[in-house]
């Protein structure tokens, strides 16, 4: 970097005097030669013989001639000198130009040794010691081909390359040439696109899960149909049976889709917070008082527990129905026998709101509670369809806090129960 800001002020020195100085030195020249004429014409004046007087004058003026007004400037440099004599070394500026970039870049001479990286590759990959050839630290044939073919050709070039360790990483690595006169230096960089193909695969393991699970019912559905234009044409009681269980499918199919619908819509409103001051007592209040036929079928009781003044968050109030709904609704169906699910509402100061819904059922094993927000995830695929789940439950719920910049806590202890907490 040194080098290079001394160069540059060369070229600035250069810039502001260069027209000046030879217009001086031009100057100063004719007005030397025209002193000599004067001093001849002087001599000649005060009797000196004419010939005495021009042989001055050309005596003069070859002094003048010979003796170069530059010799004797302030040693600043002239023209000739502002030409660099030796090419300015690139590496330095083009350390400090990757330095700025917050991907992992590497320096690289024509030998394929390394002659810089940025942060961003000491974070990644670690100090790959300076001078070492590439390999030392990448021996994908990939990788090493695509350097080779690059320095022989001088184009760039790019491949895809996942490392494993310290964690799996997807990188495009690219070759380039740089365009450094004098130094033939080449960057190699890394762009990580691990998110992208996570996000990918779980794009398509949702459209592969989500078609998975309206498959099964529309299988069913269509297996029930067959049968009763064949076999059971002119069976009532069987007729009766069957169209039992194709309520039931077509119903399950449709909670699919309702419960799809509500992500997708939850999906193109996530930038938006709510506006809106919510209640959240009359609102657990509704939540319960809906869910008590099927708390009463399941043989269980919510208890809730609310202060006695208001408690407002920011929300929307339909979403946030859907949030407890959910919370409660699953500790009623997969907390059953703990017989009573605990509702508690508190705002506490340095805490804020919080809502904490708790069944007394069997918990959850500890592997599972990382996943629950994912969709489609269930502990126990059956034991959901059984209990009429979709396995998005907590994936909306969870949609739905994060647009109210709201948290969700799972605690659960085998055996004790688990605990739900909405934390705004
Ligand atoms: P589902 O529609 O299957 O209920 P959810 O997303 O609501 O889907 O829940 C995902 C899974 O989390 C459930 O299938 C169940 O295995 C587990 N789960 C959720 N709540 C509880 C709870 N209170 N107790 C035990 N397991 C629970």
């Amino acid at each position: 970097m040194g080098e290079a800001r001394g160069a540059l002020q060369v070229a600035e020195n250069g810039e502001s005097s260069g027209w000046r100085r030879p217009m001086r030195h031009l100057l100063s020249r004719w007005l030397a030669i025209v002193g000599c004429a004067l001093m001849a014409v002087a001599a000649w004046y005060s009797g000196a013989a004419a010939g005495y007087a021009l042989v001055l004058f050309v005596l003069l003026v070859g002094l003048v001639i010979v003796v170069d007004p530059r010799a004797e400037d302030d040693g600043a440099p002239t023209i000739a000198t502002l030409q660099p004599a030796m090419p300015v070394d690139p590496l330095p500026s083009i350390r400090a130009a990757i330095e700025a970039l917050d991907m992992p870049v590497i320096v690289m001479g024509a030998q394929a040794d390394l002659l810089a990286q940025n942060a961003a590759a000491e974070r990644a990959f670690g100090d790959l010691g300076e001078g070492q050839h590439v390999s030392a630290r990448w021996r994908s044939p990939g990788i090493l081909d695509m350097i080779r073919e690059t320095i022989e050709t001088a184009t760039p070039n790019q491949i895809e390359h996942s490392e494993r360790l310290p964690s799996e990483r997807v990188y495009i690595v690219r070759v380039a040439p740089v365009e450094a006169d004098g130094r033939p230096l080449f960057l190699l960089s890394f762009r990580d696109i691990s998110e992208l193909r996570r996000l990918d695969r779980m794009r398509s393991d949702f459209v592969a899960n989500a078609s998975h699970e309206l498959r099964t019912p529309l299988a069913s559905l269509r297996g029930f149909i067959e049968t009763m234009q064949g076999p059971a044409k002119d069976d009532a009681k069987a007729k009766e049976r069957f169209l039992a269980i194709m309520l039931d499918q077509a119903n399950r199919m449709s909670r699919l889709v309702d419960d799809l619908l509500s992500l997708s819509r939850l999906e193109l409103k996530a930038h938006l917070p709510p506006d809106q001051m919510v209640d959240l007592k009359p609102v657990l209040g509704h939540v319960r008082d809906s869910l008590a036929p099927l708390a009463a079928d399941l043989g269980v009781e919510i208890r809730l527990d609310l202060p006695e003044e208001k408690v407002e968050v920011m929300g929307e109030r339909d979403e946030l129905v859907e949030v407890f709904e959910n919370l409660m609704e699953n500790a009623c169906k997969y907390g059953q026998e703990g017989k009573f699910v605990d509702v508690v509402l508190r705002r506490e100061p340095g805490l804020g709101t919080e809502v904490r819904v708790r069944d007394h059922g069997p918990g959850i094993p500890a592997e599972h509670v990382p996943r629950l927000t994912e969709r489609f995830y269930r502990v126990n695929v059956e034991d959901s369809r059984s209990k009429k789940g979709t396995g998005l439950g907590l994936a909306i719920v969870k949609h739905i806090l994060t647009r109210h910049r709201a948290r969700l806590i799972v605690k659960s202890e085998l055996g004790v129960g688990s605990e739900f907490t909405v934390r705004f």
